[in-house]
C-alpha cells in the first residue's frame, strides 16, 4: 500500500476471486464457470468483430441491448449493458446507495456485495440467513433499504420464490430492490416479469454462467427506463465504451443460440442431480440447489481439509474460511467426465 491512497480505502477488503491457477491443469470446479465452450456462433461473431478493432464500439450496448430487450420482452430502454454483472452491481451501489440510503443483504452470500459497499461508502446492515441458510422473506419487510439478493444465493445454492421478491419490493417502495440472476437459467425463476409493477426492483443477469462467456464479460440490469437512465448516468460518467466489440459481438452471438445455451443447462442440471445423489450417498449434507454448483459438508472431513486434498489430486473446488460455513464447500458442475473424477477422489479421500 503506498501513502497516497486515499483514507477511505485503507479498510477496503477487496473480493477474493476463485483461484485462476497457471501452474498445473486442475479439474476446475472452484469459479462456477460453464464445462461447455460458448456457442460457435459467439466464437465466430467475436472473430469478425475483431477485424473491427480499430474502431471504438458502439455506445450504449449496440445491438445486444436492443436484442436483450426483446429477448426478455422488455423496452430498450429498460436495459443497461455492463462489462459482466460484476459492474452493474457496482454501478447500482454507484448510483443509488450512500451515506443517506444503506444497503442490506445476507451473511451467506455473494461476496461483492460488501466490498461495493465498502468501495462505494455505503453503510450496510446484514441480514442473517436461517438456521437451514434459507433467507426468510419477513426479515426484509419494511426495512427502508436497498437490498441486494442473489436468486438463486451463492454459495448456497437456493432459492426464493417469485411471490416473496413481489412481498420484499413493495414493503420498501422507497429503495430499490436487486434481484442477482447470476444463476437464474439453472433451475431459478426471473424476476423480469415483476418490473412493470415494481418500479423499484432491478434485475441483474450474466452471460457469464449459462452462455458460456465468463472470458467476455458481460452482464446486463434490468429495471424502469428511469433506473437504466440512471445507470447510463453512470455509464457515461465512467467509460462510455464499457463492452469490447469483441464482447459485445460474442454476447450477440451467444443470445442467438438459445438451443445450445438451453442443451447445456439442461445437461448441468441432470449432472447436478446425479452428483448431488452420489455425494448423498457418501454421507455428504447437500443443500438443494437451483444453480450450477453444489454447496455440501461431511462429518467426516472438514471443508478446509477436503478442499486442499483434492487439490493435491488435481481437482479445484471452493472454500470459504467464514463463520457458519466454514464445514462446507462449494462444487461447480463441471462435464459428466470430471465429475466422475470427482466423485472417485472424494470417496478415496473419505476412505
Ligand atoms: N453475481 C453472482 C451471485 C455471482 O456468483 C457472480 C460470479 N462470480 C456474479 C454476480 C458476477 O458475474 P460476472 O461479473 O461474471 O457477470
Amino acid at each position: 500500500m503506498s501513502r497516497f491512497l486515499r483514507d477511505e480505502l485503507l479498510g477496503l477488503a477487496p473480493y477474493t476471486p476463485g483461484e485462476q491457477p497457471s501452474e498445473r491443469k486442475y479439474i476446475k470446479l472452484n469459479t462456477n464457470e460453464s464445462p461447455f465452450p460458448p456457442s460457435q456462433k459467439a466464437v465466430a461473431a467475436a472473430a469478425e468483430a475483431a477485424k473491427s478493432l480499430q474502431l471504438y464500439p458502439p455506445l450504449d450496448g449496440g445491438e445486444l441491448r436492443l436484442k436483450l430487450a426483446e429477448h426478455l420482452g422488455v423496452s430498450y430502454e429498460q436495459v443497461a449493458v455492463t462489462n459482466g454483472s460484476d459492474e452493474a452491481l457496482n454501478f447500482i451501489f454507484k448510483a443509488f446507495c450512500g451515506k443517506s440510503s444503506p444497503a442490506a443483504f445476507a451473511d451467506i452470500t455473494y461476496g461483492f456485495y460488501k466490498v461495493f459497499a465498502g468501495l462505494n461508502g455505503v453503510p450496510f446492515d446484514i441480514i442473517p440467513l436461517r438456521e437451514d441458510f434459507r433467507l426468510a422473506p419477513e426479515d426484509y419487510f419494511g426495512i427502508d433499504r436497498n437490498i441486494f439478493i442473489a436468486n438463486p444465493n451463492a454459495p448456497t445454492g437456493l432459492k426464493i420464490s417469485l411471490s416473496d421478491i413481489e412481498k420484499i419490493a413493495s414493503s420498501n417502495p422507497d429503495k430499490i430492490t436487486v434481484i442477482d440472476e447470476a444463476y437464474v437459467d439453472f433451475g431459478g425463476e426471473s424476476a423480469v416479469p415483476l418490473i412493470s409493477a415494481h418500479p423499484n426492483l432491478i434485475v441483474v443477469q450474466t452471460f457469464s454462467k449459462s452462455r458460456s462467456l465468463a472470458g467476455a464479460r458481460v452482464g446486463f440490469a434490468v429495471a424502469s427506463p428511469e433506473i437504466i437512465a440512471d445507470l447510463y448516468r453512470i455509464i457515461y460518467s465512467t467509460n462510455p465504451y464499457n463492452l469490447s466489440r469483441t464482447n459485445l459481438a460474442a454476447a450477440l452471438g451467444a443470445l442467438s443460440d438459445g438451443d445450445y445455451t438451453l442443451s447445456n443447462c439442461k445437461k448441468i442440471i441432470r449432472t447436478r442431480e446425479r452428483v448431488a445423489g452420489e455425494l448423498k450417498k457418501l454421507g455428504f449434507r447437500v443443500l438443494e440447489s437451483s444453480s450450477n454448483f453444489l454447496f455440501a459438508s461431511s462429518p467426516k472431513i472438514g471443508g478446509k481439509q477436503l478442499y486442499s486434498r483434492l487439490k493435491s489430486e488435481g481437482i479445484l473446488i471452493r472454500h470459504f474460511d467464514s463463520p457458519r460455513i466454514s464445514d462446507f464447500v462449494r462444487i461447480t458442475i463441471g462435464s459428466d467426465g470430471e465429475m466422475d473424477e470427482f466423485l472417485k477422489a472424494a470417496a478415496k479421500i473419505l476412505d
